[in-house]
């Protein structure tokens, strides 16, 4: 029976805990605390932790079989994820399909305008500075990952997009853009990690354009549960098999 050890981390939506006897795993335990504006602002989104832990479980289950190398291993119980524990690349990858958020704001574009070809934003993960934008090269130069580093991140985050983008649109959703974080394993090799869920994903519903995501939360919109719930059902329609 597998463990739960101390703590080793405690992050604005997860804990991070050691497994007994295993240095290679961690449990990550998703909280319904929510965040945002660099955590100005600050709630609770009840059953979010269940939502995002399942639909990242179940996510990160389907990227495997396409062949994207991730953290996940198994979901514990509903809230709680056992992953390969990795150090943490410095960056926050940013993929958007769609103009929104941030972005939409500092180049004065309406939301919603379609992009010709995906972009792909590199933000280094330091909340004292707002996670400022930065370029490869200064990754390179700084010392936060190696070129080949960099180009295996920037080609595994492309393919999780288009494989991301044809799901959600077999749900019905429109996939705005999100947020990836990368690990390194002992050997030096870079994975997927961190989570996917409403809370580092712009979803849009296809039809409406309704907005069923942390926006909700962010923009006081509103039902912001009742969105969080509705992804998870919809993502659980498809995906859910007998461990989930
Ligand atoms: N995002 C995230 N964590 C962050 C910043 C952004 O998960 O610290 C996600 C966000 O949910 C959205 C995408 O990354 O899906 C792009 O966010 P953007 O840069 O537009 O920033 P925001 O408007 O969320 O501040």
């Amino acid at each position: 029976m597998l463990q739960r050890g101390k703590q080793l981390y405690e992050g604005k939506a997860k804990k991070v805990f050691e497994v007994l006897g295993d240095p290679s795993k961690v449990i990550q335990s998703y909280k319904d605390d929510a965040t945002a504006f660099n955590a100005q602002k600050r709630g609770t989104i009840v059953g979010k932790g269940i939502v995002n832990a399942k639909m990242s479980a179940m996510l990160f289950q389907l990227l495997t079989q396409k062949g994207v190398q991730n953290h996940f291993i198994e979901l514990l119980n509903d809230t709680d994820l056992l992953t390969y524990r990795v150090e943490i690349v410095p960056l926050e990858v940013v993929i958007r399909n769609t103009m929104a958020g941030s972005l939409a704001k500092r180049l004065g574009i309406a939301e919603g305008t379609p992009l010709k070809t995906p972009i792909y934003d590199l933000h280094y993960k330091v909340d004292a500075l707002e996670d400022p934008l930065v370029t490869e090269y200064q990754a390179e130069a700084l010392g936060w990952a190696t070129r080949p580093e960099l180009d295996r991140i920037r080609s595994m985050a492309l393919k999780v997009n288009q494989i991301l983008l044809g799901f959600f649109d077999s749900i019905g959703i429109k996939l705005v853009d999100f947020k990836l974080e990368f690990g390194r394993m002992p050997n030096g090799e870079i994975i997927l990690a961190d989570e996917i869920s409403p809370d580092t994903c712009r979803f849009w519903d296809k039809k409406t354009n309704e907005k069923l995501d942390k926006d909700r939360f962010r923009r006081d919109l509103g039902n912001v549960e009742g969105a969080y719930q509705e992804m998870l059902s919809r993502v659980s329609g498809v995906l859910s098999s007998a461990k989930i």
